[in-house]
């Protein structure tokens, strides 16, 4: 079969799932992954013959997105401030959002000779080794999720050299250090809001999404409560959370004593990142 042949019935099947937007952009990247065929291959070579296994494999992808399965999850990469990140089921795909998050670290980090950074629910590890990989730090990566882990220290190892100390921890339970920074995007969606998020967001998984408490907040309360004890003077506190939340966690910062508390908009203009410094 032709390769060109193969790729008018992937779109086709594409074309009948709404979780795909651009069905030729999703055929290139699934043939590239699956096939091994260059992007570039598949424009300037639309003759080249593929057999049938080749041909099931790119229907077996296509089938995988008819089922909501994320793109990012069948290639197990996503991009994130331009470094390519493994991804797995079990973790959470790093959004542009996110990187609101690191630019505003970085934007502070700039001026601290190589700073203790500590990303907690650091899921892929995205946000802490974007800030590795742009300024030199000692970098702290924790998760809860002993499988998240297995995917951020694959991260650490392709993209900063293992340079970070990679711990599973509870949030604080087991990190006894100070540091200069704290950045985290820990789950913050409420029950409600996860209801109606699409079938393609429901196969993350649920626990790096899902804060069991009304507001959501459940998981960042915490978060902001414990921080003061691992800051050293001076330090800041950088959460992510959703729009209807920076308010109120603007307050929960002021409530436990944080100063200079910021709320920086995301790249769509929504409130995106609450901040805070603490001194001791
Ligand atoms: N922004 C993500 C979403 O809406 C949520 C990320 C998180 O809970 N940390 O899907």
């Amino acid at each position: 079969m032709r390769l060109n042949d193969a790729k008018k019935e992937i779109i086709a099947i594409l074309s009948n799932n709404s979780d795909v937007e651009n069905a030729p952009r999703e055929f290139s990247i699934i043939a590239e992954f699956s096939l091994g065929i260059s992007k570039l291959d598949q424009i300037i070579k639309p003759d080249i013959e593929i057999s049938s296994s080749d041909y099931q494999k790119l229907l077996e992808c296509a089938n995988q997105r008819l089922n909501h399965t994320p793109l990012s999850y069948i290639t197990q990469k996503r991009e994130f401030f331009g470094l390519d990140f493994y991804v797995s089921e079990n973790t959470l795909i790093p959004r542009p959002d996110t990187e609101t998050l690191v630019e505003e670290a970085l934007n502070e980090l700039k001026n601290i000779p190589c700073p203790d950074v500590l990303d907690l629910c650091t899921g892929t590890g995205a946000i802490g080794i974007a800030i590795k990989s742009n300024i030199s730090c000692t970098l702290t990566l924790s998760d809860i999720s002993e499988e998240a882990l297995k995917i951020t220290k694959k991260n650490a190892h392709s993209l900063i050299n293992d340079d970070c100390t990679i711990i599973c921890s509870d949030l604080f339970a087991k990190i006894s250090k100070k540091f200069d920074i704290i950045v985290t995007n820990p789950p913050y969606l409420t029950q409600e809001w996860y209801s109606i998020v699409t079938d393609e967001v429901k196969k993350e998984p649920k626990s790096a999404l899902v804060s069991d408490n009304n507001d959501g907040l459940d998981i960042i309360r915490k978060i902001i409560i414990q921080s003061p004890k691992h800051l050293k003077n001076g330090g800041f506190l950088m959460i992510e959370c959703d729009y209807r939340q920076t308010a109120l966690c603007a307050k929960l910062l002021s409530k436990a004593g944080f100063k200079e508390i910021k709320i920086v908009k995301d790249l769509a203009n929504k409130e995106r990142v609450v901040r805070g410094t603490y001194y001791a």
